[in-house]
């Protein structure tokens, strides 16, 4: 039996992140006890550190990594759009360039403490196929693909898991149609990002006399990503049909499209997650996404506080495991022992709130060690 207590933690605890002041047994790969004081027999003395559940980064796309800061100088359609720079990065590239600065990217996530990523991965069947031959287990890669043409579709339903589309208005409305029911029907996601671009979210609801939000709500989406400029009725809409929003506030603020409803999406309930969105953009680092958020929110809600900040840390780590299915729980007893350690060091000292405290300043570099069924995979 292999066994292993961490004292003297702050543990956050449970589908409530309940801060208990304690200590963690480790048995087995299995969290076998979670107490307050002090343990008996040896343990690892943490000195106060923290014990959280991994960071879940929803939304991600790791290749367009080979062509960093491309933005400058650019609009949002002019780098992201059809045939914007981005595609022409990705075609322009050689395959080894492509292959080194993703799987840097997917080590970044790792180190800074993410275990699992949602990947929109653009260039069909070989761009899927690309980031599966690449991916870096322990970390999870959830591809959700894209098709160019409609014979892709089975191969790819086939082998990702899911897809995730670049935008409703690329299509028309009976392949929107055919192609949700489609990977629906194969138990596989179908996602797209929505409102995201004002401009174009107007000129969508113009043609098609229905909003991004409700087109997605009709097609019964998996989930839709950056909502940037969904209205408070639409968040309720997305929330009575159940269907979760990914938000990407760095990448939102760094291409110029505005900041996403954070605190409506508190005020209403919709379920939300957060992602890093292009890499191009910023580093897929989830600190500094809920960090970036936490700053967005306070300047839409002064009131915003320690329950709110709660609520970020948990959209960014235990709310995203059930629609992804991720084999890993709350920090509690029974569950495997996959969880961070971040240590107690000068950011961190004399806060006044974990919840808020760790939103706004923990850092990466505060990872001590990263769990992952009881094994230890990063260690500083
Ligand atoms: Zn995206």
């Amino acid at each position: 039996m292999v066994r292993r207590i961490l004292s003297n933690a702050v543990i956050l605890m449970g589908k409530e992140l309940e801060i208990t002041r304690g200590y963690l047994v480790i048995e087995d790969g299995v969290i076998k006890e979670i107490s307050e004081g002090t343990p008996h027999g040896r343990a690892v003395n943490l000195n106060g550190g923290f014990v959280m559940p991994p960071f879940v980064n929803a939304h991600t796309h790791v290749v367009d990594s080979v062509a960093k800061e491309l933005y400058l100088g650019s609009s949002q359609p002019q780098v992201v759009g059809p045939h914007g720079l981005k595609f022409h990065a990705l075609e322009s590239s050689p395959p080894s360039q492509l292959a080194q600065a993703t799987k840097a990217a997917l080590q970044d996530m790792l180190i800074t403490g993410t275990l699992a990523h949602c990947d929109f991965r653009e260039e069909g069947i070989e761009g899927l196929n690309f980031l599966r031959r690449i991916s870096q287990p322990p970390l999870t890669s959830i591809i959700l693909g894209r098709f160019s043409k409609a014979e892709e579709i089975s191969e790819l339903l086939l082998k990702s898991d899911g897809l995730g589309l670049p935008s409703l208005a690329a299509f028309s409305e009976e392949t929107l149609e055919e192609v949700a029911a489609a990977a629906l029907s194969a138990g596989k996601f179908f996602a797209t990002h929505v409102a995201e671009n004002a401009d174009e979210m107007l000129a969508f609801k113009k043609r098609r006399h229905r909003s991004e939000v409700d087109q997605a709500i009709k097609l019964k989406c998996s989930f839709v990503v950056h909502a940037t400029h969904c209205t408070k009725e639409e968040l309720l809409r997305l929330k009575s049909n159940k269907i979760p929003v990914v938000f990407c506030p760095r990448s939102n603020s760094l291409l110029g499209v505005g900041v996403p409803p954070l605190a409506l999406a508190l005020e209403t309930g919709a379920e939300f997650y957060f992602g890093t969105d292009n890499v191009l953009t910023c580093q897929p680092n989830m600190f500094e996404e809920i960090s970036f958020a936490w700053k967005c929110l306070r300047l839409q809600d002064t009131s915003a506080g320690s329950e709110e900040a709660k609520s970020l840390l948990s959209a960014a780590t235990l709310k995203p495991l059930e629609l992804f299915k991720l084999p890993w729980g709350p920090v509690e007893e029974g569950q495997r022992a996959t969880f961070l350690v971040l240590a107690r060091k000068n950011n961190l000292l004399h806060l006044t709130d974990v919840y808020a405290g760790l939103v706004n300043r923990a850092r990466a570099d505060n990872i001590r060690e990263v769990y992952y069924n009881g094994k230890i995979i990063i260690s500083r």
